[in-house]
């Protein structure tokens, strides 16, 4: 992870700054590091109930926000207020109905699984943080992660764009035949029309 984040800062900021930057978030985590170990703790997560001096250092080129990311779930500041609010002033876990949740993050998870009258439903772009729902933009895409993930039995419903002969953008219209693109996808996986 930390080789994928150098390379990325390499491409984009040539070898010298990339280096330099990661020198910097080196130095500034295991100093963090030593004064946990070392010093009385002041801070507490409640996200995960970790304490200790102060949290990670965020460090980006050009940018830097000390004392923000939990060692213990790697929350920032503005999930651990999200929680607090969520938990004390919204009291989530009396809540009843259906929640829909926008790119989850992690460090909420507990907050959510203990609201146990709500129904919820995790959306995100990345299917690596436990979502229930898979939102993928290009439509071809979905479609294919939809039949790849359908088992034998299962029914996967095609919504929305049956009728239509485009998909509209903001800057132009995609010639569109939601029928034509199933039958091409489902060909590519080896299944065969048998009409
Ligand atoms: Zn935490």
């Amino acid at each position: 992870m930390i080789l994928s984040w150098f390379r990325r800062n390499q491409r984009e900021f040539g070898f010298i700054r990339a280096a330099w930057l990661l020198w910097r978030v080196s130095w500034r985590r295991a100093r963090v590091v030593a004064s946990n170990r070392l010093l009385p703790a002041r801070c507490e997560c409640p996200c995960c109930g970790w304490r200790g001096r102060r949290f990670f250092d965020y460090i980006e080129m050009g940018y830097t926000a000390r004392n923000i990311a939990c060692p213990g779930c790697d929350s920032h500041s503005r999930h651990r207020a999200l929680f607090l609010w969520l938990k004390n002033s919204y009291r989530l876990a009396a809540r009843t109905g259906v929640a829909l949740i926008l790119a989850p993050e992690r460090a909420l998870a507990p907050l959510w699984s203990g609201a146990k009258q709500l129904r919820s439903f995790k959306i995100d772009i990345e299917a690596g943080r436990g979502v229930d729902v898979l939102a993928i933009p290009d439509r071809r895409a979905a479609i294919g992660a939809a039949f790849e993930r359908a088992a034998p039995g299962d029914l996967v419903l095609l919504a929305g764009k049956g009728h239509e002969p485009t998909i509209l953008y903001a800057d132009h219209a995609l010639p569109w035949d939601e029928a034509a693109v199933a039958r091409e996808t489902l060909s590519a996986m080896g299944w065969v029309d048998s009409r």
